[in-house]
């Protein structure tokens, strides 16, 4: 059960106190409070854990600071959508807002490389009126032996080059609390020219220790990518897990299956589950054409597939594309064969416009047939 309260409650305040004692002694119930402060308000809400069944909701409501009841019935008890749940899809990160209603493309290089190429792509994307982008410095490799990422060594370069092209938003996969720490060292030491959403990558879905620690840091929103060999409901939960140490700055990312059935992609393209996840949870969802596809194999009809998928993910909803780019893609020290070039940016841009027209058109169209 969640106890939603009137914005603004004082914590210190003694209805509040009144209420906390209250709950305090419900036998077999622990409660959790989550506070979240926006810019223009504090919102507070109570979970309520253990046999919360024998709780009666109206005598619930009735108390203080108690502005709304909702009786958690499903899983993913913070990041799910519940019955008679308005709670927002939303949130907002250094000047941007993410929502389930909003589309923003993250665009740049699996890794980053030399500063040459990450400056080129970020002027590129500053001079399509991008905002953010995806830079890798910790790269989990399948190879022992293959190009691990600069780790550390590359953050003040590009935070600095970020800050001057004037990005807000970088994506950037840890692997390890430790990465975590340091990001938020080479952010302070740079005077913060830039924000960065952590992603916790496929092959780090379930990796239980690092969700813990990165839920319980609040300064970064966190992009969670779908495990690709397990179900949907387990990487749901592995988002909850997120949630539930107090970050629900939480956005779900799609980047495909393995499963031998998707074998013309690197992984079985998922884009079909972009409402899927926005009908069960309130997190925005993120597509991943290039992991999903991982090559640039052009159709009959002159589109490459990656822009196909792309395109289907809008169509259906999806409020994120992560994608690769690279000014060089033959010097790419990861994953160079997927990524798309420095000139056809604006041409994607373009593509994703027409297909989140269609989307904004087909909801226009089902609501007027509703
Ligand atoms: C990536 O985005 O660079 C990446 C490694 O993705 P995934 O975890 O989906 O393989
Ligand atoms: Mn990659």
């Amino acid at each position: 059960m969640i106890l939603i309260l009137s914005a603004n409650t004082d914590r210190n305040g003694a209805e509040f106190r009144q209420l906390m004692t209250h709950l305090e002694h419900l036998p077999n119930i622990q409660s959790r409070i989550h506070q979240e402060t926006g810019t223009k308000q504090t919102l507070t809400e109570i979970y309520l854990i253990g046999d919360t069944l024998v709780l009666n909701e109206a005598e619930m409501s009735v108390l203080p600071c108690v502005e709304r009841v909702v009786r958690v019935s499903e899983e993913y008890r913070v990041l799910g959508r519940h019955k008679g749940d308005n709670r927002p899809t939303s949130f907002e990160y250094n000047g941007l807002r993410f929502g389930q209603d909003t589309l923003h493309v993250f665009a740049g290089l699996c890794a980053v490389d030399t500063p040459e190429h990450v400056e080129r792509m970020l002027k590129a994307l500053q001079e399509n009126g991008q905002v953010c982008t995806r830079m890798g410095a910790y790269k989990p490799r399948t190879n022992p032996y293959s190009f691990q990422g600069h780790g550390k060594k590359c953050l003040p370069y590009v935070f600095e080059l970020a800050g001057k092209y004037g990005i807000k938003c970088i994506a950037m996969e840890v692997t390890h609390e430790a990465h975590i720490m340091e990001i938020k060292a080479a952010l302070e030491q740079t005077g913060n020219p830039t924000g960065i959403m952590l992603q916790i990558g496929t092959r780090n879905t379930q990796n239980f220790e690092l969700l813990k620690f990165t839920g319980r840091q609040h300064e970064f929103p966190v992009l969670l990518k779908r495990g690709f060999g397990i179900t949907l409901e387990e990487s749901l939960n592995a988002a909850e897990y997120l949630a539930s140490e107090g970050n629900r700055m939480v956005i779900f990312g799609l980047r495909g299956m393995k499963t031998n059935m998707g074998d013309p992609h690197r992984n079985f393209v998922d884009f079909a589950h972009v409402p899927v996840i926005k009908r069960l949870t309130r997190m925005p969802v993120c597509i991943d054409p290039s992991h999903s596809v991982g090559a640039r194999t052009r159709n009959p009809d002159g589109i490459l597939d990656l822009m196909h998928v792309t395109a289907q993910g809008i169509v259906a909803g999806a409020n994120r594309v992560l994608v690769d780019f690279h000014p060089e893609p033959s010097k790419a020290l990861v994953d160079g064969p997927q990524a798309l070039l420095m000139k056809e940016l604006p041409y994607f841009l373009e593509d994703i416009r027409i297909a989140r027209e269609a989307y904004e058109k087909r909801v226009k169209l089902a609501q007027a047939n509703a």
